[in-house]
């Protein structure tokens, strides 16, 4: 029997799957004011997740969680020359307060650079207070033409890093070790996506930034998306903001910064990198519900023994949820529970019960195999971290698949129509990268011919990697 499909088949129209999905999984829906969303239960909790896990990277990076105001004196976003040219047109701006126009307006942030380095000029003084590493998770405002539901939205949630260092060596290798150990090894470990590493070209750097770093990463339509940046701010916001220490031998010298950020964008990656035309599909280790219980029919024996199952899984230390409302028809709970992507279903009914065994249902392959019962908490934890490794070797595969080696823009611009193209960064430079732009096509980062992260836009052997993008 064919199934009626619950989602807009991703081959039809991968948009309309998308917004599907979102809907359907209640993940979030759009807010009253364009480009605002609202997170529902189940969408928040996939948030909760990613946080815990990035809080636990960045606390092991030696940052630690502040908290900044949400408005922001407009002249303080004017200090840094770029950075005000680069957020100008994103700002929203407070004229009025209390019924009354105000002096002076104020922004609500769109990131915290500025009233950061506001507190790290009056907390810096000397070089041992330095290095200095504060992260905050808040929201912030950008106002999107273009919004698209945890993509692009007008406000999103965030955490957003932010530090002082002695030297341009120290920054600089801090930045890198965000972007490696707390950036990449989240998204690979946890979300079990396939990113590129790389560096941005200065046409696409940060408004402020000497360097930004990226993670890039292909959706399952072949266009790229920028998953999280690392920035080196070079002196820029210490000299705007006077942020000074007092060196070892009595000098006054500026501090070297960075910044990096990472969003509930990642949310909507995940769906586009993971979904499939039955739903999402949540890697294991983020899922909040990695086992999901279901009792078939209200049956005092069968949810008896589906609590009992649930029990002894979270026992072995397995997330589980037992599934016990036996009103709603059994079909539309399974169908529910592949759309939201919970990595495995165990599914109890009487006729199972005779046997001992459930049925394990694996969310990511699709396998239905009927299991004793007595093995399920010995075997579950292997189940799910082959579900695991199974979405990020088909992640890898996807973006190996779908990336090209090319020679000249006409070739990238064709490859750019089904996935990404790898192009010698001497081969394109900036004038290059502005003929592809003409086309939609950008530079999502340059690589080394290594694979590693330059440190140079012009370092020999650099690839660009280019793509539409989201
Ligand atoms: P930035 O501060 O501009 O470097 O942004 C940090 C990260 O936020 C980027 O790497 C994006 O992944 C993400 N991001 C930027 N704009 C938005 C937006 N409008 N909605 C959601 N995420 C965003």
């Amino acid at each position: 029997m064919a199934k009626t499909p619950v989602l807009t088949p991703r081959a039809d129209d991968f948009p309309r799957w998308y917004q599907d999905l979102i809907g359907k999984a209640e993940l979030a829906e759009n807010g009253p004011v364009r480009g605002t969303m609202v997170v529902r239960p189940y969408g928040y909790g996939l948030w909760e997740r990613m946080q815990q896990e990035l809080d636990a990277r960045i606390k092991e990076a030696g940052a630690q969680n502040a908290y900044f105001p949400l408005l922001i004196p407009q002249s303080y976003l004017t200090k840094e020359a770029e950075h005000v040219e680069g957020f100008a047109p994103e700002l929203a701006v407070v004229t009025h307060g209390g019924g009354k126009e105000l002096e002076e307006p104020v922004v609500v942030r769109p990131t915290s650079e500025t009233i950061v380095n506001d507190s790290f000029s009056r907390w810096v003084q000397s070089h041992r207070d330095l290095p200095l590493l504060i992260n905050q998770w808040a929201n912030v405002v950008r106002w999107e033409l273009r919004p698209r539901v945890f993509l692009r939205t007008t406000e999103f949630l965030w955490q957003e890093g932010h530090t002082a260092h002695a030297t341009y060596e120290d920054a600089r290798d801090y930045a890198a070790r965000i972007h490696r150990d707390v950036y990449a090894d989240f998204m690979e470990n946890v979300l079990a996506m396939d990113v590129v590493p790389g560096r941005k070209t200065a046409g696409e750097r940060f408004a402020g930034a000497v360097n930004t770093l990226t993670l890039e990463g292909m959706m399952g339509d072949g266009k790229a998306l920028q998953l999280a940046t690392s920035h080196e701010l070079g002196q820029n916001f210490a000299r705007a903001f006077g942020t000074r220490y007092l060196t070892g031998d009595g000098r006054q010298e500026y501090v070297w910064q960075t910044s990096w950020g990472s969003t509930t964008r990642m949310i909507g990656a995940l769906v586009m990198s993971h979904g499939d035309d039955d739903g999402l599909r949540v890697p294991p280790r983020l899922a909040a519900v990695q086992a999901v219980v279901v009792a078939v029919r209200d049956d005092g024996e069968v949810l008896a023994t589906a609590r009992g199952i649930g029990d002894r899984l979270t026992a072995a230390g397995v997330r589980v949820h037992v599934d016990d409302r036996t009103d709603t028809p059994f079909g539309r709970r399974a169908v529910d529970w592949e759309l939201k992507g919970v990595p495995v279903r165990i599914e109890i009914g009487p006729r199972d019960l005779e046997n001992g065994t459930a049925v394990l249902v694996r969310r990511a392959t699709g396998s239905k195999e009927p299991t004793a019962i007595e093995a399920l908490p010995g075997k579950l934890p292997g189940v799910l971290e082959a579900e695991q490794a199974l979405l990020l070797a088909q992640s890898r595969a996807h973006r190996e698949d779908r990336t090209a080696e090319v020679t000249t823009i006409e070739e990238a611009v064709e490859a750019a129509g089904t996935g990404w193209a790898r192009i010698p960064w001497a081969a394109l430079g900036p004038e290059g990268e502005a003929k592809l732009a003409e086309r939609g096509v950008s530079v999502r980062c340059l690589v080394a011919a290594d694979g590693s992260v330059p440190g140079s836009d012009d370092q020999p052997g650099n690839v660009a990697v280019v793509a539409r993008a989201y």
